[in-house]
């Protein structure tokens, strides 16, 4: 997923367009392979994976996503790893 995509996405629990890229775990070049889409309306956490917005809503996300949200800490400031 591209940063610039990044405004044109809305959180699918709240509608909210203010979404934010709190973490980012890998990137190559402009393409996030790894990383947190956070809403900053309700906090809900959306993962990317191989390069992959899951922009799923919680009830209906699989055991995956929910480990792989499950290893990443919460942080309050932006984070390049
Ligand atoms: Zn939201």
């Amino acid at each position: 997923m591209k940063k610039v995509h990044l405004e044109k996405l809305i959180c699918v629990e709240c509608r909210s367009k203010d979404l934010a890229l709190p973490i980012i775990l890998s990137q190559e070049r402009d393409e996030i392979i790894e990383g947190i889409i956070e809403c900053a309306s309700c906090s809900i956490r959306y993962p990317i994976i191989e390069g992959i917005a899951c922009f799923l809503r919680p009830q209906l996300r699989t055991s995956e996503i929910q480990a792989y949200l499950a290893k990443i800490p919460p942080v309050t400031t932006n984070i390049e790893i």
